[in-house]
C-alpha cells in the first residue's frame, strides 16, 4: 500500500502533466489540463481535482476528445473571438484565445470567446481568474450532459451546467463565484457514491421521479436544479446561449454523442469579458464602488465566494498538497500504466 505524501503544486503538476502526456496528450493539452486539475487540488475543490484524470485517460481511450488536436483560433477582427477546439480538451482551446479575448475586451469594452467542440471536465473559475488577472470581469458558462430534470419535470435533460462570475480587485483576490446550476455538481455526487454518503434532500430523483438521498440512484435518475424554477430558467438560458446560440451541442445531444455519462462532455463554451472602466465610461470609480460593496458583505459577517478557495490555496503554497494513500497509489498505477 502506497504511503500518503505532501507535494508542491509544481511537483504534482509535473506528474500529472507526465502521465497525461504518456497517455498521449499533446504538450498544450497535456500543461493546460494538469495545471487546471491541479489547481483543484491546490484549491481543496476535490471534485474537480486529481481524481478527474482517470475520466480523461477515459474519454480519450474511448475516442471521444481528439488528444493531438490544435485548437484553431477563427479570429475576423471583430469583439467575437472563436476558437475551434477540433476535439481538444477545453483548456488548450481556452488557452489559445485568452490572449485575443483579453485585446478585444480592452478596446470594445466587452468581448467573447466561443469555444467550440471542445471536452468540457474543468471547473470554471481557472478561465474566470486567467480573465479577472488582466483588469477585466468576466462571465463563464457551458452546458454538459443531460442529468438534471427541469423544476416540475422528472426525467434528465438540462445539464448541471456551470456558470461562473468574477470581478478584479486591486489589492485582493478577485471575487469569483462558479457553481454547477443542478443542486449539487455531478462529481460530488459520485464522490457521495464513492464514499458511501447519502445526499441532502432535496438533491435528485430516482429513475422513477421519487425523491431521494441515494447517490447511487440519484446518478441513475435525476438531479434536480437549484433554487428551483430559477436555477432551472438560469441552467436553459445556458442551453440557449452556450450551445443553440454559438451553434454547438446542448446537453441532450451531448448526452445522444456520448451515450454515457461516464467520459468527459462534448460541446462548446461561452465566455465572456467586460472592461469595467469602459462601461463605467469615466462616472464613479467602478473598482472603488465594488470595494464598497464586498466591505458592506463582509461587514455582516458573512464571506465572499471563493474566500475558502483562496485560503486552501495559502496552505498548499505554504504546506504543500497532502494526498491520502488511496490518491498516491492513483498516481502510481497510472504512472505505471
Ligand atoms: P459550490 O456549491 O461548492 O460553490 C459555489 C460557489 O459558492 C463557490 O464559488 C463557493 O466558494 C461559493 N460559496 C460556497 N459557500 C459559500 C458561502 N457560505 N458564502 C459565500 N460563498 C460561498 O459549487 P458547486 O458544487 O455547485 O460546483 C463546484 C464546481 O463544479 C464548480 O467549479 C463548477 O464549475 C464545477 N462544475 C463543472 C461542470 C462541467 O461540466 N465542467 C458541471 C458542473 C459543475 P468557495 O469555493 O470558496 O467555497
Amino acid at each position: 500500500m502506497a504511503q500518503p505524501i505532501t507535494l508542491s503544486p509544481e511537483a504534482l503538476a509535473e506528474r500529472v502533466t507526465r502521465i497525461f502526456l504518456a497517455g498521449g496528450l499533446s504538450q498544450l493539452q497535456a500543461e493546460t489540463l494538469a495545471a487546471t486539475i491541479v489547481a483543484g487540488e491546490r484549491d481543496a475543490c476535490k471534485s474537480h481535482g486529481i481524481y478527474r484524470i482517470e475520466g480523461c485517460l477515459r474519454t480519450v481511450a474511448a475516442g471521444k476528445v481528439q488528444p493531438q488536436a490544435e485548437p484553431e483560433l477563427q479570429d475576423d477582427g471583430s469583439p467575437i473571438v472563436r476558437v475551434d477546439a477540433k476535439g481538444a480538451f477545453s483548456t488548450a482551446a481556452f488557452a489559445i484565445g485568452l490572449p485575443v479575448l483579453v485585446e478585444r475586451a480592452r478596446q470594445h469594452g466587452l468581448a467573447a470567446m466561443v469555444v467550440n467542440s471542445c471536452t468540457h471536465i474543468s471547473a470554471l473559475w481557472p478561465e474566470i481568474e486567467a480573465i479577472t488577472a488582466e483588469g477585466l470581469a468576466a462571465m463563464v458558462m457551458c452546458p454538459s450532459y443531460s442529468t438534471v430534470a427541469p423544476a416540475g419535470g422528472s426525467a434528465p435533460l438540462l445539464g448541471t451546467n456551470p456558470f461562473a462570475f468574477g470581478w478584479p480587485r486591486k489589492d485582493a483576490s478577485p471575487y469569483v463565484f462558479d457553481f454547477a446550476t443542478s443542486v449539487m455538481a455531478r462529481g460530488d455526487v459520485e464522490l457521495h457514491r464513492i464514499e458511501g454518503r447519502p445526499l441532502p434532500e432535496g438533491t435528485a430523483v430516482d429513475r422513477d421521479g421519487n425523491p431521494t438521498i441515494d447517490p447511487a440512484e440519484a446518478l441513475a435518475g435525476a438531479m434536480l436544479p437549484f433554487g428551483g424554477h430559477k436555477g432551472s430558467a438560469i441552467s436553459t438560458m445556458i442551453e440557449l446561449l452556450a450551445a443553440a446560440m454559438i451553434g454547438d451541442l446542448n446537453s441532450a445531444e451531448c448526452l445522444d454523442y456520448l451515450g454515457t455519462t461516464t467520459l468527459g462532455p462534448h460541446h462548446g463554451e461561452l465566455i465572456l469579458a467586460f472592461s469595467p472602466e469602459r462601461f463605467a465610461a469615466g462616472r464613479a470609480d467602478p473598482f472603488a464602488r465594488a470595494e464598497t460593496l464586498f466591505e458592506a458583505i463582509l461587514g455582516q459577517g458573512a464571506r465572499l465566494p471563493s474566500q475558502r478557495r483562496f485560503e486552501a490555496r495559502k496552505r498548499s503554497a505554504a504546506e504543500g498538497i497532502a494526498l491520502t494513500a488511496e490518491e498516491v497509489e492513483m498516481l502510481e498505477r497510472l504512472e505505471r500504466a
